[in-house]
């Protein structure tokens, strides 16, 4: 597994939403820490992503990709994610 910042998210992210979520204010359920997703910490995996929060390492965001051309986003630890109209 290999550590990154949130911006080597952009381009999956960018792949699966139509958006790049990583420009986005995200909120800790754990902590309430708020900050743009790519700051926060990810762990690549062949698998998938774990994104973890910087402050309490909570899990924040988690993608799997499955072998049958699928991909599965989980949020299990974002109140809040920011969206932009227009
Ligand atoms: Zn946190």
């Amino acid at each position: 597994m290999t550590t990154f910042d949130g911006n080597a998210l952009a381009g999956r992210l960018d792949d699966l939403l139509g958006w790049d979520a990583t420009a986005s204010e995200v909120r800790c359920t754990h902590c309430g820490l708020r900050g743009l997703l790519a700051t926060a910490a990810v762990y690549a995996s062949a698998m998938g992503a774990v994104v973890r929060c910087r402050s309490c390492d909570a899990v924040l965001l988690t993608v799997v990709d499955a072998p049958d051309g699928r991909s599965w986003l989980g949020m299990p630890g974002l109140s809040a994610v920011e969206l932009r109209r227009g």
